[in-house]
């Protein structure tokens, strides 16, 4: 039987998640395939961008790491080959700045109300969460409203909307909490109460293993944030050393287009031109995976599915930067053990958080020195998108200094600019998420397979994005299978 031939386009882990479970289920039904990933980039890994600088300082321009415990990274990381490097202990520890000023969000209810994050009132006021009546309905809500009405006003802008901040880049009032966040969602309608959902999950937590270690906390879900020795891009890079298929970097795709073709039996059946930018040798593929960002999908898509493609290009994408700054030893003592901080908007810094790499993974930074990471942009602040680089770190600097008193200069600066980074999960998201899909069956059935990976969607962090992958590549193998 002729080899199908599967393309993938975008070679970030969606990308690669999706070729190896395409290739790895390939083997398990004895389908013969044949898979090409397509990357525009010059290497693989998109936004998993792990850069060492001279050996001694190693620094993320995209995301930090993952949180251990997704199965579908379990695979990758085996297929790999690699060692994962959990998250030193110090990393448990998380600030919020307000009034200026570091304050740690303590999982202990007494050492939390202590920490003068709410006030009375706000404490208070959270406190009642358990007396609040559910959620009436099925109308979309955001996530600073569901904090609201839940916890209070206090908890919404002092700790979600800094969360949100901190995994979108988003805007609490924006963002959809049941898109965004469905375990919270799904507590609620579980439980009726966010408090009583711990209570009850700490109970059950205890009686299984004897130790609350697996819980997640207030601040958001279980799991140790790992990356890998030579930085999270190990895992991309690992995965593109040992594929067993091709992997083209520096190969955009600009336009995909149906035909109908003469199949090695005489049937006519549908496929894909696949045309690239830099070659004028299209690629005829029986299937294709856009495993690439919404806005990038939407444009491969505007001739074929133009539905589809605006909806795609109805998510938004704000503009993230990210400051890596070195510093000598004499700095570490100016930061607590921790992870990190966010800041609320309306205090006096742009940053959107810092994270102190050099206390979460070791080797990031030589011994001794600090590696601090600044996330400016985002939805909350667009025109920080704009700054100049020079503007960018002088502004991260500086607000290094006023936040934790560090007045040493640093021994490395650097940046990276992503002008569409992360998709925002916003009111009506899920509704959109069913439009796609319906607008796909109806491709389907007029076309040759296309399917969607990537982060548009269904979770944005890396795991999600990886899980997707996975479970895209292996379903459009198993259903070639079933149709021979
Ligand atoms: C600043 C930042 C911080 C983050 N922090 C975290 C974090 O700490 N933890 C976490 O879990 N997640 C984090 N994330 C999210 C995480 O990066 C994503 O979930 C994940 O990298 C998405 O992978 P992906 O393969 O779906 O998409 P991408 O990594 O965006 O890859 C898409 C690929 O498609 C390629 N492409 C696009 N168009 C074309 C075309 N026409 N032809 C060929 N190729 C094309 C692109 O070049 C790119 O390589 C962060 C994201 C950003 C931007």
């Amino acid at each position: 039987m002729e080899a199908r031939h599967l393309v993938v386009v975008g070679a970030g882990i969606s990308g690669l998640a999706a070729a190896w479970s395409a290739w790895q289920a390939a083997q398990d039904c004895g389908l013969p395939l044949r898979i090409t990933v397509l990357e525009a980039g010059p290497a693989v890994g998109g936004k998993a961008q792990s850069r060492s600088h001279g050996g001694d300082w190693l620094t993320e321009g995209g995301p930090t790491g993952f949180l251990d415990g997704e199965p579908a990274l379990d695979r990758l990381v085996a297929l790999a080959g690699l060692d994962k490097l959990p998250a030193e202990a110090a990393a448990a520890h998380r600030f919020v700045v307000l009034g200026g000023k570091l304050r740690e969000i303590h999982a202990h209810p007494l050492r939390f109300a202590k920490s003068g994050i709410l006030s009375p009132g706000g404490l208070l006021r959270a406190l009642c969460e358990r007396w609040v009546p559910g959620k009436r309905g099925d109308q979309d809500e955001s996530v600073w409203d569901f904090g609201r009405r839940r916890l209070g006003a206090q908890v919404a802008d002092r700790l979600l909307g800094p969360m949100v901040q901190g995994v979108f880049a988003g805007d609490a009032k924006a963002i959809s909490l049941p898109a965004a966040f469905p375990k919270m969602a799904e507590l609620e309608r579980e439980y009726g109460s966010l408090f009583r959902a711990l209570g009850a999950r700490r109970r059950a937590a205890r009686r299984a293993q004897g130790s609350e270690a697996t819980v997640g906390g207030p601040a958001g879900p279980g799991g140790v944030l790992t990356s890998f020795a030579a930085g999270l891009q190990a895992l991309p890079l690992a995965l593109a050393e040992r594929a067993p298929f091709a992997i083209e970097c520096g190969r955009s795709v600009v336009r995909i287009e149906p035909i109908v073709a003469q199949a090695s039996g005489g049937a006519r059946e549908p496929r894909w031109v696949v045309h690239t930018a830099t070659a004028s040798d299209a690629l005829v593929a029986d299937g294709v995976i856009l495993a690439t960002e919404g806005w990038a999908s939407a444009r491969l898509l505007g001739s074929v599915a133009p539905g589809v493609a605006a909806e795609l290009a109805g998510i938004d994408y704000p503009p993230v930067s990210v400051v890596s700054l070195g510093y000598p030893p004499g700095a570490a003592r100016h930061f607590p053990a921790g992870f990190g901080c966010l800041i609320p908007r309306g205090e006096a810094q742009r940053a959107l958080g810092f994270l102190w790499d050099s206390q979460l993974f070791a080797g990031r930074a030589p011994k001794g020195h600090v590696l601090v990471r600044g996330l400016y942009a985002g939805a909350v602040d667009r025109r920080a998108a704009d700054w100049s680089q020079e503007t960018l770190l002088s502004t991260a600097q500086g607000e290094v200094a006023a936040l934790f008193g560090v007045q040493a200069a640093p021994l490395l600066r650097t940046s990276v600019q992503w002008a569409q980074a992360i998709p925002q999960y916003q009111l009506g998201h899920l509704a959109r998420v069913q439009r796609v899909e319906d607008g796909l069956r109806a491709l389907q059935a007029q076309h040759a397979p296309l399917d969607l990976a990537g982060n548009a969607l269904y979770g944005v962090a890396f795991g999600k994005a990886a899980a997707r992958g996975m479970q895209v590549g292996e379903a459009r193998v198993r259903a070639w299978a079933a149709m021979d």
